[in-house]
């Protein structure tokens, strides 16, 4: 699946553990992304395509950091990092499978590739992961589960009163947050008309 549905995963799990503050949230959440990095090499392919000295380190490494090593490596990496260290770092490691998980049923390439995961790399070649029934990277499934996930950030922001941009700017979260409850009704003034 493509990196935003990657993020709104792991931004809905980081949400089931309320305890977690910013900097947990966000590693919780980019856990969920981070698998992709192997897939960055697509730029340096783009940058030198045409040349003489053309790559092809997208088709080379992508999917070579799916793997249960570096989700280890990941989590403990969380664990020092972390003040709840090892809530965060469990969910940071079940944040990284989900993302296989996404990958497993729905990122079947345009060219029908199924991109196996090859999750014992690189100890081992053995246990590639594919699903008979993975869909398309660009079939309604993947759609549909991205505008759900929008959906409930959105909700989630303004029932909890932040939302993924608290990882970029707090001022900007809360200015979000505000607009939201400007538009939809502030949390407290739905409780006082109940009442
Ligand atoms: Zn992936």
């Amino acid at each position: 699946m493509n990196p935003v549905t990657h993020f709104l995963t792991g931004w809905a799990l980081a949400n089931c553990a309320p305890s977690l503050d910013r900097k947990e949230r966000a590693m919780v959440a980019l856990a969920c992304v981070i698998p992709d990095v192997d897939g960055l090499g697509a730029i340096v392919d783009l940058v030198t395509r045409g040349s003489a000295h053309h790559t092809e380190l997208f088709s080379q490494y992508h999917h070579q950091l799916h793997s249960l090593a570096f989700a280890i490596v990941v989590a403990a990496t969380s664990f020092a990092i972390a003040r709840r260290r090892w809530l965060t770092s469990l969910l940071v490691l079940l944040s990284f499978h989900l993302h296989l998980l996404e990958d497993l049923v729905g990122s079947r390439g345009p060219d029908g590739y199924q991109w196996p995961i090859p999750y014992l790399a690189p100890f081992s070649e053995a246990g590639q992961m594919t699903w008979n029934g993975q869909w398309g990277l660009n079939a309604w499934p993947n759609f549909a589960i991205t505008i759900g996930l929008l959906a409930l950030a959105f909700f989630l922001a303004w029932r909890k009163g932040f939302s993924p941009l608290e990882m970029v700017s707090k001022r900007a979260d809360e200015k979000f947050i505000e607009a939201l409850r400007a538009r939809f009704g502030a949390r407290e003034r739905v409780g006082e008309s109940r009442r």
